[in-house]
This record gives C-alpha cells, sequence and structure tokens, in this order.
C-alpha cells in the first residue's frame, strides 16, 4: 500500500488552491510512530512501537484529534504500529477473506452477483492497522484510466453488474479529474446503475471534500452512493461532518461502517457516542464489522460475544435505524453473514 502523490497532477486552475490543500497535507503525514508520539507529546516507552512493511501514515489533521498524552488514545491506537503486530496468531493471515479466489482482472473482484469492486488505487489517506488488505498486492492492480480499460471491459462485458463499488485503498486520493474520468467511463456503461465510493478519506481528510470533486459528483448520471469507515466519535469534528453535508446537499446517502475493535471502541459507550454522532448528521450506521483475521491485527479481537452483548445494549438505547448490523465475512461466502 502506497500515500505516494507524487504522480498526481493538479486539476483545473479554479480548483487547484482546494486540491493543493490536501495534497499539501497529504505530502505533510507523519510517517513513523516515533514522530507520532512526538507530535502528541507520548513517551515513546509509554507503548511498545515497532516499524514493519506496513508504514505508518497520518494526515496531522486527523493527529490532532488524538489526545495530547495519552497512549490510550482510541484514534492513536488505530494508526501506531505496535510490536504486537509482529506475533504470529493461529488463524490469522495475508488474504483473511480470499479475495484472490475472486478476481475477475487485475483490480476487479466479484464477491457478489450484481456487484463488482474495482481496486481503483493502492493508496490511502491513512494506514489503519487492523485493514485486512494490508497485504494486498497493490502493486498488480491498475491505477489509472488506461490502467483501468481491461477491468471496464470485464464489467461492459457482464449485464448482471449493476453497481460499482470503487474502493482500495481509497478511492478518493486520486485527482479529481481523474475521479471524473472514471465516472464517465462507467457511466458509458450502460447496464451501470449505481457507483458506491468506499472511503476513509472523508474522516481522515475534511479538505478532500474539494468544490471539485463536488463538480464531478453532480455531474454523472450514475446514483451514487458513500460509505465511510469511522470507528469512534472522536474521529467525527466539525470539518468532518461539513464536508460530508456537503455530499448530502446534493443528494448523496452516506453510511458508515466501523469495525469492532479492542481498546477502541468495544464499549457501550464509545459505540453509543458513534451511532449518535452519525445519525445526529443523518448519516446511517450500516455495519458493523467483526474484525477480519488479517496476520499483524490479532491485538485488535473482540470476542463475537462481546460484540452481540454490546448490539443488544445499543438497541436498548437507540433507534432500530440508528444500531448497525454486526457482520462478518466468512470466506468464500456470498454475502457478508449477520451476527447480530
Ligand atoms: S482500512 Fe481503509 S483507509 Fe484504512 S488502510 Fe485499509 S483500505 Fe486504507
Amino acid at each position: 500500500m502506497s500515500s505516494d502523490l507524487s504522480q498526481t497532477k493538479p486539476v483545473d486552475a479554479s480548483a487547484s488552491a482546494e486540491v493543493s490543500s490536501w495534497q499539501q497535507e497529504m505530502k505533510r503525514a507523519i510517517r513513523s510512530s516515533r514522530e507520532l508520539c512526538e507530535f502528541l507529546s507520548i513517551p515513546v516507552d509509554a507503548i511498545h512501537t515497532e516499524e514493519n512493511d506496513f508504514p505508518v501514515f497520518v494526515p496531522r489533521s486527523f493527529a490532532t484529534r488524538m489526545k495530547s498524552g495519552d497512549a490510550q488514545d482510541p484514534l492513536f491506537l488505530q494508526v501506531v504500529s505496535q510490536a504486537a503486530e509482529s506475533i504470529t496468531t493461529e488463524g490469522y493471515g495475508i488474504d483473511p477473506n480470499h479475495e484472490s479466489e475472486a478476481v475477475l482482472a487485475a483490480g476487479v473482484l466479484q464477491k457478489y452477483s450484481s456487484r463488482a469492486l474495482l481496486i481503483s488505487t493502492g493508496g490511502c489517506a491513512v494506514h489503519c492497522r487492523y485493514c485486512f488488505r494490508r497485504h494486498f498486492p497493490y502493486s498488480e492492480s491498475p491505477a489509472g484510466l488506461e490502467q483501468w480499460r481491461p477491468s471496464l471491459e470485464v464489467i461492459a462485458k457482464d449485464s448482471n453488474i449493476e453497481e460499482v463499488i470503487l474502493s482500495g485503498g481509497d478511492p478518493l486520493i486520486l485527482p479529481d479529474h481523474v475521479i471524473g474520468q472514471l465516472l464517465n467511463a462507467l457511466a458509458d456503461i450502460p447496464h451501470v446503475k449505481h457507483v458506491r465510493f468506499h472511503t476513509r478519506t472523508p474522516v481522515v481528510l475534511a479538505s478532500r471534500i474539494t468544490a471539485g470533486l463536488i463538480r464531478q459528483l453532480k455531474s454523472t448520471r450514475l446514483k451514487t452512493w458513500f460509505v465511510i469507515h469511522s470507528n469512534h466519535a472522536n474521529e467525527l469534528d466539525g470539518e468532518v461532518l461539513t464536508g460530508l453535508s456537503k455530499l448530502q446537499q446534493i443528494g448523496i446517502p452516506v453510511l458508515n461502517q466501523a469495525v469492532l475493535l479492542s481498546g477502541v471502541n468495544d464499549d457501550e459507550k464509545a459505540l453509543y457516542d458513534l451511532c449518535k454522532r452519525l445519525i445526529d448528521a443523518q448519516i446511517t450506521p450500516y455495519y458493523l464489522h467483526q474484525l477480519d483475521e488479517v496476520a499483524g491485527a490479532a491485538h485488535f479481537h473482540v470476542s463475537k460475544s462481546r460484540g452481540i452483548e454490546l448490539i443488544s445494549a445499543l438497541r436498548k438505547r437507540l433507534p432500530g435505524y440508528a444500531v448497525p448490523r454486526y457482520v462478518e465475512e466468512i470466506a468464500g461466502e456470498r454475502s457478508k453473514t449477520v451476527i447480530a
């Protein structure tokens, strides 16, 4: 996974100032656990950090939402690399969901019949230590219009595919004009009706919701959905919610998926506050995922019985639409499995 933006180009002149703002933020991101600890005045020996081949990458605007001096801060724990990542744990592998078996062509996965998932880029605006694609072979995936052609042809040939999910990595680290090109290419395929962005970028880098991006999203015929990824209410400050409201103002539904993570959100208050913050902003709490058993992430595991307990507690306090479906991916299954 790479966050090198050296390939990106500025878009039109009117949007270049705001584009350079988020791209500059990416360039200035924190790139080691030591740097992150220094930024937050956390003594490096307060947590056993260790760098590995999945590098630390944290935008400073996201780091400012962490509590200074607190080595147990729930946002900090999601992004700091720890020695625990190098412990081998039985059952944890490099491709926990067996995605390699769902590859239709380089960069296109199809797990479900009417949908295809396009790995639009390998880069992300943050590196989450529990990411189930942290070992994904992104170098084999396309990252630009010409390289996407074979994937687009595969989608064009299968008239059952009505929805394309843009994932990664994170599609929003592509420049606006590239997103526009991709949307145009998908809109040229008559049977594709919906496009869904799976993205964490608006949560960690609020400045990414630019006027240029909104213009691209407004101009497509495709029904567009955003599924963001936030695990804790502290991630959703006013700036983030303002950015997301720009999507809602042009009629794009915004949903959230979270991952149940030990030390981050495995208590009732944390999950309640997250769901409440989301619905107050008219964002649907869509899924709570059981952790995928990816090598290096076992220290985030929460038992399913604890997860079920937490969901029951939420049901007693929140309206039905505010309680996410608690799900897990079982390799080989044709859909997510609902736990509670
Ligand atoms: S969880 Fe999402 S944003 Fe985080 S590293 Fe993985 S793909 Fe990137």
